[in-house]
């Protein structure tokens, strides 16, 4: 029996095979930083900045978490060049879509 032949979105061709993995299965986080900042003006360390990097596919996560409540502040992310899908409009895709290019990559 043959398979029908499945239609691979194009904005996947850019990514790299661990990009795909990250997308379909998340990214597989190691912290590489703790550094204690101001979150205010006063120049009182408030916060902790913590850096995360994937190690997996080239993305860094920084995270900053106010020291009383833990409370996430805010977050950043920073991707490999072709993580992110370049279109004007739908710029996320099916995680089905991942793992089709994933799978029938040669
Ligand atoms: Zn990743």
């Amino acid at each position: 029996m043959k398979l029908p032949a499945i239609a691979i979105d194009d904005r996947t061709t850019v990514m790299t095979e661990p990009m795909l993995e990250c997308r379909m299965d998340n990214h597989q986080w190691r912290r590489l930083s703790e550094t204690p900042v101001s979150t205010t003006r006063s120049g009182v360390v408030t916060g902790l900045e913590v850096v995360r990097g994937c190690s997996r596919c080239e993305t860094m996560r920084t995270d900053v978490y106010n020291t009383k409540s833990y409370e996430l502040l805010s977050r950043k992310y920073k991707h490999g060049e072709g993580y992110l899908i370049k279109t004007n409009g739908a710029g996320k895709l099916h995680v089905e879509d991942y793992r089709a290019a994933f799978y029938t990559r040669t």
